[in-house]
């Protein structure tokens, strides 16, 4: 386990996209110089057994790692067509994030990460439904993803909506689902989306609230993540910056 999370350190996780050759031997004690070559080298690298064995905390680390390249512009430089050749192949997702719709939050993007390397569940507001804690079952107990990330963000047009009580059409019960972040944020002062301060302690109660919702809503999820199978946790992206703050 250990060597596997060192090759991935090593890699930056950078492996979506890899061909899985069944009869290589494993890479973990190679150096992390050729390591890090070789999940650059998509075709050589063995995927689905690294992200098997890969733990929920070097999953996180990863998403880490990859926030921090794309916050310093030093993103890995990836080759999509190729990893779209290799993933069609299959597919083994390392981790499942639940976040906005904004057009500041995707997360392959913020996260640094290609094809192949994570399930999104995107929705205004980081709620879930259902569907998507369907979804994110399927990810998890399926497909083996080994973390579920809740991503919220600064400046969240959903979370002023809810704060503002807009009404329109199926916005109002969407934005319903965001009114008990709002209702728990004590402000005696201005409790509309103009006090800033306002609505980002409600966008972090919504994250908070969603993850306590995946926990609550769905046996299958809560199972894997007290057997230490999986790790729901919430995190904040600020939008001005593109970094990501973790709870
Ligand atoms: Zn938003």
């Amino acid at each position: 386990m250990k060597t596997i999370a060192l090759l991935v350190a090593a890699a930056g996780f950078a492996l979506g996209g890899s061909a899985f050759a069944k009869d290589e031997p494993p890479k973990a004690a190679m150096p992390a110089a050729k390591a890090a070559a070789e999940a650059a080298n998509p075709a050589s690298t063995k995927v689905k057994e690294v992200s098997a064995a890969i733990t929920p905390d070097a999953a996180i680390k990863a998403l880490k790692d990859g926030n921090t390249r794309f916050t310093s512009g030093k993103m890995v430089k990836r080759d999509l067509r190729k990893q779209v050749a290799t993933t069609g192949k299959g597919q083994y997702p390392f981790a499942s994030i639940v976040s906005c719709i904004d057009s500041r939050s995707g997360p392959e993007l913020v996260f640094d990460q290609g094809i192949g390397d994570m399930f999104v569940a995107r929705v205004a507001g980081n709620i879930v439904n259902e569907d998507i804690l369907g979804s994110l079952e399927f990810a998890s107990k399926v497909a083996g993803s080994k973390i579920i990330v809740v991503l919220g963000h600064t400046s969240c047009g959903a979370i002023k909506g809810a704060c503002d009580d807009v009404k329109m059409g199926n916005l109002t019960g969407l934005l319903a689902k965001m009114k008990p972040a709002v209702a728990s944020v004590k402000e005696t002062g201005d409790r509309s989306s103009k006090n800033y301060a306002f609505v980002e302690k409600v966008a972090e109660a919504n994250v908070q609230d969603t993850v306590k919702a995946i926990r609550e809503k769905s046996p299958v999820l809560k199972e894997m993540a007290d057997k230490g199978e999986i790790k729901i946790v919430g995190a904040m992206l600020d939008v001005t910056t593109g970094k990501v703050l973790w709870y």
